[in-house]
């Protein structure tokens, strides 16, 4: 008891007697000048929050909306992305066989590779660990040390210590390390342990989406006999207004064979689907890259906009994608790493 209040004093020298208060991360009691809803341990660093109590977990029917949710979403991303795939093939390869064999192959074999890669990222993003804190000893002055919880924070929900870039999902049920959001699409987090393989993914979708979308096109224009160009120009020259000109061009198009067939709607589907699927996906890539390019992640920009995040620049991006250091040096020069350290925390003090 004596050494414990030894280490009481030691680590609240600064404060005067007043409030008393316990650390959640070391056990010690401190003394406060005031109040504080929220003070740092003078000892092992932890942040508490002092009229914070366990949460109770999710309501079943909460939990079980979220995991039907996730799945569903997962479940319906994949059977879209093999129609894509097995429907592209179908209606394309005709086409692109019909010019030469070797056009024909090499087909084959950018679309196998696109293929193999965008449905690997995914269930890498989406089956993996997002990333789970490490377990730490807490609880007890001696076993923790001087400066051990630094900035961590105590997670009401999983009843143990948050290390200070992570966040808790309630839809995983966990906290997770550098948390950026948790996607429904996946199914799952994302977070420093498959961050990678998100964007990867993303990356993966934009190029695929813009082979099918100059495939279709290609494809369309190949497979329709039906609308000459020509054709149509003379029906312009020839009509006295321009509303003769689009009912010319309306009969064209109705009376096509091109647009009757199921090879012909499905080439204009997958050219809509992709271009769509591509405008959207660009506009989610290019905000995760923003993020990244500031060492930042979306969830801290929404929970704490005008903390500061760490050093921005280009060795975010090399280091986010594992560029070798010796190639990051010749870059980016020498670059002072410790900089990234998140200290949004601090700023509770
Ligand atoms: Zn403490
Ligand atoms: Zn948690
Ligand atoms: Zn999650």
């Amino acid at each position: 008891m004596d050494e414990e209040a030894v280490e009481v004093d030691h680590s609240v020298t600064s404060m005067q007697e007043g409030h008393e208060a316990t650390c959640w991360g070391c056990g010690l009691r401190l003394l406060l000048t005031a109040y504080a809803p929220i003070f740092k341990c003078g000892w092992c660093g932890a942040i508490t929050q002092q009229n914070q109590t366990s949460r109770k977990p999710d309501s079943v029917c909460f939990s079980h909306w979220r995991c039907v949710r996730d799945r569903s979403l997962v479940a319906i991303l994949l059977f879209f992305m093999f129609f894509v795939i097995s429907g592209g093939v179908w209606a394309v390869y005709p086409v692109v066989f019909s010019i030469s064999y070797f056009c024909g192959v090499f087909h084959c074999i950018v679309t196998a590779i696109l293929s193999i890669i965008t449905i690997s990222s995914f269930f890498l993003a989406s089956f993996s660990s997002a990333g789970a804190p490490t377990n730490i000893l807490w609880g007890s002055y001696p076993v923790i040390g001087k400066n051990g919880l630094e900035n961590y924070t105590f997670c009401a929900y999983c009843t143990k210590p948050k290390p200070p870039r992570a966040h808790h999902c309630r839809s995983c049920k966990m906290c997770v390390m550098d948390m950026d959001h948790h996607c429904p699409f996946i199914g799952n987090c994302v977070g420093a342990a498959n961050h990678r393989f998100f964007v990867a993914f993303l990356i993966s979708i934009v190029i695929s989406c813009s082979y099918i979308l100059v495939m279709t096109i290609y494809a369309g224009f190949r497979v329709w006999p039906p609308l000459k160009l020509r054709t149509l120009v003379a029906y312009g020259l020839n009509s006295t207004s321009a509303l003769s000109l689009v009912k010319e061009i309306t009969a064209a198009f109705a009376s096509s064979a091109f647009l009757l067939s199921a090879r012909g709607l499905l080439l204009v589907y997958l050219a809509f689907a992709s271009l769509s699927v591509e405008i959207g996906i660009s506009v989610l890539l290019w905000q995760q890259l923003s993020f990244i390019y500031e060492g930042n992640t979306y969830i801290n920009s929404v929970t704490s906009p005008n903390a500061v995040h760490g050093e921005r620049g280009w060795q975010n991006i090399l280091r986010f994608f594992g560029c070798p250091h010796s190639v990051f040096r010749i870059l980016l020069g020498p670059t002072n790493g410790g900089k990234s350290q998140n200290n949004s925390n601090s700023k509770l003090l």
